[in-house]
């Protein structure tokens, strides 16, 4: 739960059947609400599938909608030019225009902020949208960001082919986090991280990369995608930004492209602002999904978790199997860490297989029930060869550094039931 300032949606004034917008996120990023309880549906103390539920939903009173409405428009009226100059002047949060706000993404930034125990939160178009906008409200030209190695292959492709077009120079660090001292320049104004890694499953120490962070004065700033604030909260061990593919956990269904920023709310602020300018805003009918996915969040998490330790040691006994990947497994490298920072293991492992990538190729293309198909976090499972997905365009050395094999097969473990996975992978791999 939120143990920081907690913004609340304040309730929508209905004039005429349009919302006049009194809200938090319309204009100025965030506003921090007061800690009451209950029935304006926001309550500090709830659990986090309370939260995911009812927060930041005014949902008592008679013929209240139990579902979540869509503000299904792109633009607001004003109630007179003096409203309009007043938002001019910067002293109005009104919605005036979806690109900015809008009531139905607003309820999701709350949820998202609850959730993440942050002060604000930011939805956006993807989780390359939140990443980038994230990034580049952070850092300008002649600035340097200190990364892991170890990061979803998007967003170290923006790094490597963009950032150094912008002036912005990168440096990279292995996920134990090792020398990382020697990478600080009087430029460095951010550390940038991923845990647990994407397809490897490394885990970085929280602890310690927000301890560097605040040690330098830099902004840390985390990808939670693989996590979900329902097994790390990054935020309450310190960090600044947290960042998520919304596409996965958050929603779960494997329906919609979106991301989310929470963090500190002057951050967020500027995040907020960088949105706006690159255009990377949220559709209302995406938010709607995105809630009623969150609302699922802790169920659909425990049982993935249950699922992938099972998968997980049934491929560890696997002979054609050389090594699998999950930090809830004993052999793993990070378990204890995992043990530590994570209250479950999460639902993504990935596994080298003995016969290298034409053998990973045969697994992949026997698979019945695992869908061979990118992205993760749904209620399906799912296959994939990171070489050819998520790690595509990287060199030998860039994929040795990353740690992907060329038969590394990752894994995506969905809300089937487990024997049939488990029957499923023995088929395929026979
Ligand atoms: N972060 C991680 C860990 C991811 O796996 C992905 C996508 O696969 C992204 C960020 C990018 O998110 P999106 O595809 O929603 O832009």
């Amino acid at each position: 739960m939120a143990t920081t300032k907690i913004h609340q949606i304040a309730p929508h004034a209905k004039t005429n059947g349009t919302h006049r917008a009194s809200s938090s996120n319309s204009r100025n990023g965030s506003r921090n609400g007061s800690r009451k309880a209950s029935r304006n549906g926001s309550h500090t103390n709830w659990g986090p599938s309370t939260t995911a539920i009812h927060y930041g939903e005014k949902k008592h009173g008679v013929g209240t909608n139990v579902g979540t409405a869509i503000s299904r428009t792109s633009t607001f009226t004003f109630s007179d030019t003096a409203e309009m100059k007043r938002w001019a002047e910067g002293k109005s949060d009104a919605y005036i225009y979806t690109r900015y706000g809008n009531p139905t993404l607003t309820i999701a930034q709350d949820k998202i902020a609850a959730l993440e125990g942050a002060e604000a939160a930011m939805v956006t178009a993807s989780g390359m949208a939140a990443i980038s906008s994230a990034l580049l409200s952070v850092l300008s030209a002649g600035d340097e960001v200190i990364s892991t190695y170890q990061v979803y292959g998007g967003s170290y492709r923006l790094m490597r082919d963009m950032f150094p077009r912008l002036g912005i120079t990168v440096r990279h660090v292995e996920s134990d986090l090792e020398g990382i001292e020697d990478l600080l320049t009087p430029r460095t104004k951010a550390l940038y991280i991923e845990t647990p890694t994407n397809p490897t499953l490394r885990l970085v120490d929280l602890r310690k990369a927000v301890a560097f962070a605040k040690r330098h004065n830099l902004v840390s700033m985390i990808d939670n995608t693989f996590a979900s604030p329902a097994l790390q909260k990054p935020i309450e061990l310190g960090f600044d930004l947290v960042m998520h593919s919304a596409t996965k956990y958050l929603s779960g269904h494997s329906d919609i492209i979106a991301g989310a920023v929470a963090g500190r709310a002057d951050l967020i602020k500027k995040v907020r602002d960088c949105v706006i300018y690159l255009g990377g805003s949220m559709d209302p009918e995406t938010a709607f999904l995105l809630i009623r996915g969150m609302k699922t969040l802790g169920v659909r998490i425990e049982k993935q978790c249950d699922t992938a330790l099972k998968v997980a040691k049934f491929l560890e006994k696997h002979p054609k199997v050389a090594r699998v990947h999950y930090p809830g497994l004993k052999s793993h490298p990070d378990h204890k860490l995992a043990s530590q920072q994570m209250k479950n293991f999460g639902a993504m492992l990935a596994f080298d297989l003995k016969g290298g990538l034409p053998a990973a190729r045969r697994f992949c293309d026997r698979t019945r029930i695992f869908l061979l198909a990118v992205s993760l976090g749904g209620v399906e499972s799912l296959v994939v060869l990171p070489i050819y997905t998520s790690h595509y365009n990287m060199s030998l050395e860039e994929l040795r550094k990353a740690s992907v094999e060329p038969g590394t097969v990752r894994v995506s473990v969905g809300l089937e039931d487990p024997d049939d996975l488990i029957e499923d992978l023995r088929q395929a791999l026979a």
